[in-house]
């Protein structure tokens, strides 16, 4: 019956290391991490190609402008204008385009910075999204072996107790049974010099007498109820 009694607690332990929140927890979390790392390098890569397409529109764009100063500089200095007020309109146009030339430029500038800002924390979030991916495979493959580990020791448990019961009369499995979930799984206490082995008070002459005669029927101990037994 102790022996029972201690194999179906070693399978309550199993069980519960089996399914075990505060590691379930702990892989949901890193799974979760490996999702935010992925995010991330999504959005920095989509920005490192936003401002890349910036660049290029803002190129063409200044391409164009050039184009219209060279195509307006060579009207200028043609000779075949002399009105000075259209002259003067051509240098305002040729100024103009300069200004709008030389703004894209400088945003070009700008975002080239960005760009290698950018670039730079990409590659950190990828080498951070690795790390993190490795943990991942390395915490679900330990796992794996922890449950699989488990799981053999499990069936081990589990064909011990049922060896351990075709032992057991009726009348004490019954009782353990009956009592297992009131006394949270430890339903007999051997007997330790003379007190109950689970809650230690002092038994009776004839309590000790009783159980020493053995027989039929349960001695339980008037304390915490336990079913007592000398230990051979
Ligand atoms: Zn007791």
């Amino acid at each position: 019956m102790y022996q029972y009694q201690d194999a179906r607690q070693r399978l309550a332990a199993c069980e519960g290391a089996i399914a075990d929140p505060k590691r379930e927890r702990a892989l949901t979390d890193l799974k979760d991490r490996v999702q935010a790392g992925l995010a991330a390098v999504k959005g920095l890569e989509q920005a490192c190609l936003r401002l890349k397409r910036n660049n290029r529109q803002l190129e063409e764009e200044c391409r164009v402008y050039e184009e219209q100063i060279r195509e307006l500089e060579t009207t200028l200095y043609s000779g075949k204008i002399s009105v000075p007020k259209e002259l003067a309109q051509l240098q305002r146009r040729i100024a103009e385009y300069q200004k709008a030339k030389a703004d894209r430029e400088e945003q070009i500038i700008d975002q080239l910075y960005q760009l290698e800002s950018k670039e730079g924390d990409l590659a950190q979030a990828q080498e951070e999204g690795i790390k993190l991916q490795r943990q991942l495979e390395g915490a679900l493959a330990t796992e794996t072996q922890r449950v699989e580990s488990l799981r053999g020791r499990l069936q081990q448990i589990k064909a011990e107790i049922s060896d351990l019961e075709q032992a057991l009369s009726g009348e004490l499995k019954e009782y353990y049974r009956r009592s297992a979930k009131a006394l949270k799984g430890i339903v007999v206490a051997p007997v330790e010099n003379g007190l109950c082995g689970f809650c230690h008070v002092i038994l009776p002459p004839a309590v000790l007498e009783k159980v020493k005669r053995g027989g039929t029927g349960i001695t339980v101990c008037e304390n915490c109820g336990r079913g007592l037994f000398f230990q051979k």
